[in-house]
């Protein structure tokens, strides 16, 4: 069994094709709606996160990619500058997941979950180092 959250971008020619239940039948995978954003007869981005067998999981995946939709693996796609991190917090405030987090009371560091991730861009907007970051077409 594997879940990932993903990104899923539908160029507008493809935006209106039923490609998620599509991929739900012809694989027996489920989904979570994390975010949406569609537009009618444009691009549509939507975040899922996809549940399923392994090889389902990856088969449903090239079907997607097959039909046009490009995909960002979320864990794979946010990313901590650990070099300009001071561990101010301010991130911590905003993340709707928890991916950001202080776990130790004692140091207050601030602990990236990447796994918990929903690629939101919040704390890409706050961090005043710019610490964190997102590819640029989330
Ligand atoms: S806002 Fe930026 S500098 Fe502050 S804890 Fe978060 S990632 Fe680090
Ligand atoms: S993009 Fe940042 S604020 Fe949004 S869920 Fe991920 S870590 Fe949290």
């Amino acid at each position: 069994m594997i879940s990932k959250k993903v990104v899923l971008r539908f160029p507008e020619e493809i935006a209106e094709k039923p490609l998620v239940s599509d991929i739900c039948k012809k694989f027996n995978l489920t989904f979570n709606i994390m975010r949406a954003n569609i537009f009618p007869r444009k691009e549509g981005i939507l975040t899922l996160e996809i549940s399923g067998e392994d090889d389902s999981f990856y088969k449903g995946i090239q079907y997607l990619k097959d039909n046009g939709v490009s995909i960002n693996f979320v864990e794979e796609s946010i990313n901590r500058d650990e070099s300009k991190c001071y561990h101010c917090g301010f991130c911590v405030a905003v993340c709707p997941t928890e991916a950001l987090t202080i776990t130790d009371r004692k140091t207050m560091r601030v602990d990236l979950f990447k796994d918990r991730c929903i690629a939101c861009g919040y704390c890409v907007k706050v961090c005043p180092v710019k610490a964190m970051s997102l590819p640029e077409e989330f």
